[in-house]
């Protein structure tokens, strides 16, 4: 059997079971009660672990502000993930001929025009700029909660590479040490969260799909420097690891992009940590069955006391 096959066999179970529904389209899926129950447990988990720190909670839909991911550089970096909105904004002519093109299955989506709205691809990305209009950051510099679904277009028959998925974050604004030390303790949560819930994990250091030759060359820089780390679990492949978790060390490119200072006038360094709730549940999923009331009474009692 390949790797292909067992691929397609735990999707296959994951729709046979109605866990996960399939849309049509590889990546796109609708979540059954069930599914949904796990994810709000974990990230209950979650917030057990991480809400003594005081952490400021937002949630933004998921798509953001077209100038702002404009002005991130998601387009120098990954052009091939992105998802942009377009809308119709023709005549009545205008009107006619997309009916007709769609009539006879030609290509109707040729006179969309951008709106001022583009897929939200990690769930911080509007929380810089939002941030930076607040002024200086405190001399305790900033913490925030952040869950949104993010866009990444990535088709595949693995269930844990999904184009629409949700990612819970915490981010961390403030010195250097503040903000790598905040990364250094979901480190160690990370591990313990897993292990409470009876799955084996490896941390690695790793490095983002920078698109193109030039990109080779960010990958490397940042493998080298340690500004990426992944917390893997085996799902749908043993020799290949899932990345359930990510931990990231942005140093000051954020703060010196958007503006985001500190009390003295520096400028802020960031890092942030990322939950992938789909992909966690997946892991529940194929480590202890897709029947829940079968899970370890240790499990059960991690995620629902
Ligand atoms: P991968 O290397 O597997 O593509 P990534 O490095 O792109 O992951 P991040 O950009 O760090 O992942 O995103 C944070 C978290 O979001 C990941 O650790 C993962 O758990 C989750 N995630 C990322 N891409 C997907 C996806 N396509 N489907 C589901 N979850 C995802
Ligand atoms: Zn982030
Ligand atoms: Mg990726």
């Amino acid at each position: 059997m390949t790797v292909m096959d067992m691929q397609t066999s735990f999707l296959d179970r994951l729709f046979e079971s109605g866990l996960l529904i399939d849309t049509g389209i590889d990546g796109l899926y609708g979540r059954s009660g069930q599914f949904e129950e796990v994810i709000a447990a974990f990230e209950r988990l979650i917030d057990t672990f991480g809400g003594a720190d005081g952490a400021e909670a937002m949630r933004f839909p998921p798509g953001m502000n077209r100038a702002f991911f404009e002005k991130s550089g998601y387009m120098k970096s990954f052009p091939q993930l992105a998802g942009t909105v377009h809308s119709f904004c023709g005549s009545e002519l205008d009107h006619v001929s997309l009916l007709q093109y769609m009539e006879v299955g030609e290509d109707w989506t040729r006179g969309q025009e951008a709106t001022d709205i583009v897929l939200t691809p990690a769930a911080c990305y509007p929380l810089y700029p939002t941030i930076a209009k607040r002024g200086n950051l405190p001399k305790t510099g900033g913490l925030f909660d952040l869950q949104s679904y993010c866009f990444r277009h990535e088709p595949s028959k693995d269930p844990a590479r999904q184009q629409l998925f949700r990612m819970r974050e915490y981010v961390c604004m403030g010195t250097e040490l503040h903000v790598t030390d905040f990364r250094q303790r979901w480190m160690d949560r990370g591990v313990e969260m897993m292990k409470a819930v009876g799955l084996e994990v490896t941390i690695d250091v790793a490095n983002d799909p920078f698109f193109g030759r030039a990109g080779k060359m960010l990958a490397n820089n940042q493998r080298d420097q340690n500004l990426k780390f992944e917390l893997l679990i085996p799902i749908t492949s043993a020799a290949n690891p899932t990345a359930c978790m990510s931990f990231n060390y942005h140093q000051d490119a954020f703060g010196t992009k958007w503006g985001l200072n500190l009390e003295d006038g520096s400028v802020a360094h960031t890092a942030c940590v990322g939950f992938g709730l789909e992909r966690i549940a997946l892991a529940l999923f194929h480590h202890h069955g897709l029947d829940v009331k079968q899970w370890p009474a240790s499990v059960r009692k991690a995620l629902w006391g």
